[in-house]
């Protein structure tokens, strides 16, 4: 019997998976994907074939027994039963877990002292990590003794020097964990591998990658390891997202407290839920809206969203000392030709030059051939490089 692998990446609303084969190859390939969204409102499920025809569609009133839990039963049944359909053997699971604080550095394999450790680290987490660790479980009870294995964002910026994780805070904060981490780690771990075989001299030297998404960050890659991202703590950090501000004065959070009474809930919600590109524009936090309309404020939002994207690609470029390339990913930067000019045309001082023609297009490669700085649209795959390091750990290549 063939295996395969099965990745979940659980978030406070969504479930998503995927079930990749091909396990013994060195390229895996994916069989079937889906999610349920909307958990906690109106849950809906969708799966999709590796050519993207829908496979079942499923809804759900909401109510006490329709949680987080439940969904998760139900998934992994679909799965089981449509691998087996497949005639493919699980060989394991891979999760995403938003944080693996200074214990991990690379992807391990679940048993209770790793779990035990990941709960430790809810408090840095707590709207995430939680939701993360709940499939975990239930794979654990419902899953019988399928192994399952870990993959952190935070991991990949391990290798980031001393300087770059710390706050200027009292020594004891950094002690206890007050530190700069870094996020979408599995994002910029696959855009260096792809990037090593797309053009593996580039791949060795100075890179900053965009992961420009509903999520936003920038990591500085040097031979194809960070050493610096716009991420900190938390993933609020650095640069401005659908609905979170990135870069914030602490003072802007004292005054709300003292001259605003707002309370813990309520800066959570405006955070989260209510800043970024929806709080200036005040109309939507999806790029694609913001571009179509001609409010003032979209354009701000969109205004702000560059400007502090090139504020960045000058810091990092400082950090890594030069620049060689400028890669693009996810929703935004893999699908917005003017998002991408845009911020190319204000970094040219760097010695960006953008190929107009391949930038609408959406090429691999953007820039001119007399371009000092090559500029890149890779798209990620986060759920790959989780089922390629969960396969790594659990077959190894001599088990395949
Ligand atoms: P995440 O995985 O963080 O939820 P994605 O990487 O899927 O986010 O990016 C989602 C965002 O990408 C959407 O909110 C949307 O604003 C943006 N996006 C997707 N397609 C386009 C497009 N063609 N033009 C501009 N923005 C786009």
């Amino acid at each position: 019997m063939k295996g395969c692998i099965s990745v979940v990446n659980s978030g406070s609303s969504s479930i998503k998976f995927s079930l990749f084969g091909n396990v013994e190859k060195e390229a895996l390939s994916l069989i079937f994907g889906g999610q349920v969204e909307g958990i906690g409102v109106a849950p809906r499920f969708k799966a999709r074939n590796d050519q993207g025809d829908i496979l079942e569609e499923k809804a759900w009133v909401h109510g006490p027994d329709v949680n987080h839990e439940s969904l998760m039963g139900y998934i992994i049944g679909w799965i089981r039963e449509n691998r087996q359909r497949l005639g493919l053997e699980l060989k394991g699971v891979g999760h995403r877990v938003v944080h693996g604080g200074d214990a991990y550095s690379c992807p391990v394999r679940v048993d209770d002292t790793v779990l035990r450790t990941l709960e430790k680290f809810i408090p840095l987490a707590p709207l995430h990590q939680p939701h993360n660790l709940g499939p975990i479980r239930s794979v654990m009870k419902l899953g019988a003794d399928i192994p399952q294995v870990v993959c952190f964002d935070t991991a990949f910026h391990r290798t980031n020097p001393p300087l770059a994780q710390l706050f200027a805070l009292p020594r004891q904060l950094m002690d206890e964990g007050i530190r700069r981490y870094g996020f979408h780690g599995l994002s910029y771990e696959y855009i260096s591998r792809r990037l090593q075989v797309l053009d593996p001299v580039t791949a060795t030297g100075r890179v900053v990658v965009a992961h420009l998404g509903s999520g936003a960050s920038m990591c500085a890659l040097l031979n194809g390891q960070s050493i610096a991202s716009t991420m900190g703590f938390s993933a609020m950090d650095g640069l401005p997202m659908g609905t979170r501000p990135g870069n914030l004065d602490p003072g802007v959070v004292l005054y709300l407290m003292q001259e605003k009474g707002m309370a813990l809930d309520d800066l959570v919600d405006l955070f989260y839920k209510h800043s970024g590109l929806l709080g200036v524009s005040g109309i939507s936090n999806d790029m694609r809206v913001l571009q179509e309309s001609d409010d003032p404020h979209a354009e701000e939002a969109i205004g702000v969203f560059v400007y502090r994207i090139q504020r960045e690609l000058g810091s990092l470029a400082a950090v890594l000392g030069s620049l060689d390339a400028l890669v693009f990913t996810a929703g935004v930067g893999e699908n917005s030709p003017a998002i991408r000019a845009r911020v190319c045309e204000g970094a040219q001082w760097l010695g960006l030059r953008l190929n107009p023609e391949a930038n609408a297009r959406g090429q691999l490669k953007i820039s001119t051939p007399d371009s000092r700085v090559s500029i890149w649209v890779i798209p990620t795959d986060e759920e790959l490089m989780i089922a390629t390091h969960t396969r790594d750990i659990l077959l190894g290549a001599r088990n395949r």
